[in-house]
């Protein structure tokens, strides 16, 4: 919810960290469903979209599929996002073209799949996000990074799939 201003998770942002009366509103430019809870249908929609799970193509190891600790190490500030949606809902780009811009939190789980070395599907991955709104309606405003209250960066996944849609040309 936003607190005092800002998006983020009401359980364990602490009362003591704000100054003065307790100003809670529901996440921002959402449609709301009751009180402070919005309706999260499209958010969780453009989510699936991305195809949020490991796709492979040859066939499947005997045990699990492998990833070496280097490669692991990739998906650190990715993997873990809970989906609280502060990062989207502070996002102007989000609150304008939220229909067809997938938005900072949709995007950084693109680009955790998008890296995991285990995955197969890379191109198809990035075809999709090949689109003139999905990815490319972000401007870097970083309002994500700043309100994250997991820490995370999603302009900087949003800015690695970018640098890969280039790599791809050349
Ligand atoms: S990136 Fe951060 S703000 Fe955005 S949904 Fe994930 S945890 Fe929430």
């Amino acid at each position: 919810m936003n607190i005092d201003g800002q998006n983020t998770l009401a359980c364990i942002f602490g009362m003591d960290e704000i100054k003065g009366d307790v100003k809670i509103y529901p996440l921002p430019h959402m449609p709301v469903v009751k009180d402070l809870i919005p309706d999260l249908t499209h958010f969780y929609a453009q989510h699936a979209s991305i195809m949020p799970w490991l796709e492979t193509k040859t066939n499947a190891p005997a045990k699990e599929w492998k990833q070496s600790i280097e490669d692991r190490k990739k998906l650190d500030g990715l993997y873990e996002c809970v989906m609280c949606a502060s990062c989207s809902t502070s996002c102007p780009s989000y609150w304008w073209n939220g229909d067809r811009y997938l938005g900072p939190a949709a995007l950084l789980h693109a680009y955790r799949w998008i890296i995991d070395s285990r995955d197969e599907a890379t191109g198809e991955r990035l075809d999709d996000l090949e689109d003139p709104y999905k990815l490319y309606r972000c401007h870097t405003i970083m309002n994500c990074a700043k309100t994250c209250p997991k820490g995370l960066n999603p302009a900087k996944a949003i800015g690695e799939i970018k640098k890969l849609m280039v790599q791809r040309t050349l």
